[in-house]
């Protein structure tokens, strides 16, 4: 058998008794796999939160660098306490930071990339028979600064973890069952699915299906890592994410995503001339702020308006360079809009199946509910709605596009959300 990385989330770690049922479950995987095992851990519960909240009381713009020093504490604590935990049952372990096991980064705070993983400290302590326990979501750039790699980047660490050290399989362990057809947790009616693409899964993590951080299904593309999403709670069979042929996909539409964390800007009166998109945009990028959708109105001959999408962290920043480029333009006023929310629909057989945008645009219609933005590629659309209706309109579109086939495992809602320990 093969080396295995698998990686727990701050639920599975939330209190000593967890942890300790963690450091069990990480014993069982050490029996069946004797080529090693990497364990990749999330901050306690709520930690993270309860970070940021600290911060944010003390300085509502803290600067990224101390934030980065902040956030990676959370993970530093779990490491620890598992790695005792394990030691306590018999077994070598041993607890790295993100630095201490040799993941790179680029220099940039709170959104880091992971640009190489040196993997002779993990693998001289693999050799050794320790089990390598690996603080998930923060690394470390040349000059020595610590990073993080973006909320939900311990799953990003672990998948790279396991491309660098050519694992065939990343167990990403969490609350729920598996990738399901939407959020669990918002539409009872949601199913597991037994397998997804990771062309699927990629564009569903992006439109907001937290239970994989994006950049962790991109980097398992790339090293051909199967992800197998499971629950921590029970020993069910959860969700592999994996290459698939197209043939093997039956339905338009895989999954539905709610993305609650964005927010709409809108630069008016824009004159209409060659080059201003370029120059607000490029701004933006600067910034290393994401831009997301994007709608340009012609309102007379002379001005148009420019209406965007980033996340709602970076509203505040893109506010600002939006200003300041519209006054050097000579644009109108620059208006904010936090209560916004991005529904989506993704399937790779969508491309093929005519009428599936018109009818996701009529079950929004039918719940009265308006939509503000629109986007579409060959495998997703997106529509930007109030953010008071957003949950309203992900029940709709899954009750109008996703009903429960052979193929896939009928899951219960209690199941999704299972809180106990199996
Ligand atoms: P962890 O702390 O283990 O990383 P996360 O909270 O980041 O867990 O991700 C798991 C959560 O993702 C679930 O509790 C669920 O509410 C949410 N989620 C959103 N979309 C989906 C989906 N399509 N399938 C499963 N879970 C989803
Ligand atoms: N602890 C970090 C977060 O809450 C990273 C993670 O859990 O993946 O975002
Ligand atoms: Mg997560």
């Amino acid at each position: 058998m093969s080396l295995i990385v698998q990686k727990f989330g701050g639920t599975s770690v939330a209190d000593t008794e967890r942890i300790r049922h963690v450091a069990r479950r990480v014993a069982d995987a050490y029996a069946r796999h004797p080529e090693g095992v990497v364990v990749v851990v999330s901050a306690m519960g709520k930690t993270t939160d309860r970070l940021v909240e600290m911060a944010r009381e003390l300085n509502p713009e803290p600067i990224p660098r101390e934030m980065d020093m902040l956030l990676a504490t959370g993970e530093q604590i779990s490491i620890a306490l598992l790695s005792m935990a394990l030691q306590q049952m018999g077994y070598k372990a041993i607890s790295l930071t993100g630095a201490q096991a040799g993941i790179l980064t680029e220099n940039v705070h709170t959104k880091a990339k992971i640009v190489n993983i040196n993997t002779d400290a993990m693998r001289r302590f693999l050799a050794e028979g320790y089990i390598v326990v690996v603080a998930g979501f923060q690394g470390i750039t040349a000059d020595h600064q610590i990073t993080t790699l973006g909320r939900g980047g311990s799953d990003t660490t672990a998948v790279a973890l396991a491309g660098a050290l050519e694992a065939p399989v990343c167990e990403i362990y969490t609350d729920v069952d598996g990738v399901y057809t939407t959020d669990p947790n918002v539409v009872p009616e949601a199913y597991k699915l037994a397998e997804i693409s990771y062309e699927e899964m990629l564009e569903l993590a992006q439109l907001g299906a937290k239970v994989l951080h994006p950049r962790s299904v991109e980097c398992a593309r790339k090293y051909k890592t199967v992800i197998h999403v499971r629950s921590s709670f029970n020993s069910r069979e959860g969700t592999y994410v994996k290459a698939m042929k197209d043939l093997e996909v039956h339905r338009p539409v895989t999954g539905v995503t709610l993305d609650s964390k964005q927010a709409k800007l809108a630069l008016r009166d824009v004159p209409d001339k060659p080059g201003i998109a370029a120059r607000l945009f490029g701004a933006l990028a600067e910034a290393h702020i994401s831009v997301d959708m994007i709608i340009q109105s012609v309102q007379d001959d002379a001005t148009n308006d420019i209406a965007f999408t980033v996340h709602e962290d970076d509203l505040n920043a893109a506010t600002a360079i939006t200003r300041q480029v519209g006054e050097e333009m000579g644009a109108g006023e620059t208006v904010q809009d936090p209560h916004i929310a991005k529904v989506s629909i993704v399937g790779v057989g969508m491309a093929g199946t005519p009428g599936i945008a018109a009818n996701m645009f009529q079950a929004l219609a039918e719940g009265g509910i308006n939509i503000q933005m629109i986007a579409t590629s060959e495998i997703k659309i997106s529509c930007v709605v109030s953010r008071d209706q957003a949950r309203q309109a992900v029940q709709l579109i899954h009750d109008t596009f996703l009903i429960p086939e052979i193929d896939d495992e009928l899951a219960l809602s209690a199941s999704g959300s299972s809180e106990g320990l199996a």
